[in-house]
C-alpha cells in the first residue's frame, strides 16, 4: 500500500493495484478507438481512392484509361 499525503489531516490510501489497473483501462480505451479509427478510414477509402482517380478496388492508377477497367484487377 502507498499513501500520499494531501493535506494536513486527510490521508488518502490508494491501493497498490489501483495503477496497473488504470493503466490497463487506458491502454485498452486507446487500442478501442484506434481500431474504430482504422475501421473508418477502411471503409471510406474506395472513395478517396475514386477521388484522386485510382481503382477503387486494387488502387492501380487510372489517369487516361478511357475503357472504366482497371487493367489491374478488372474492377470498374
Ligand atoms: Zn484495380
Amino acid at each position: 500500500m502507498s499513501s500520499i499525503l494531501l493535506s494536513g489531516d486527510v490521508d488518502v490510501v490508494i491501493p497498490s493495484w489501483v495503477a496497473p489497473v488504470f493503466a490497463a483501462c487506458v491502454l485498452f480505451v486507446a487500442v478501442v478507438i484506434a481500431m474504430r479509427v482504422h475501421y473508418l478510414r477502411q471503409r471510406k477509402a474506395p472513395l478517396r481512392r475514386v477521388v484522386a482517380g485510382l481503382c477503387p478496388i486494387c488502387g492501380y492508377d487510372l489517369t487516361g484509361n478511357v475503357s472504366g477497367t482497371c487493367p489491374e484487377c478488372g474492377g470498374r
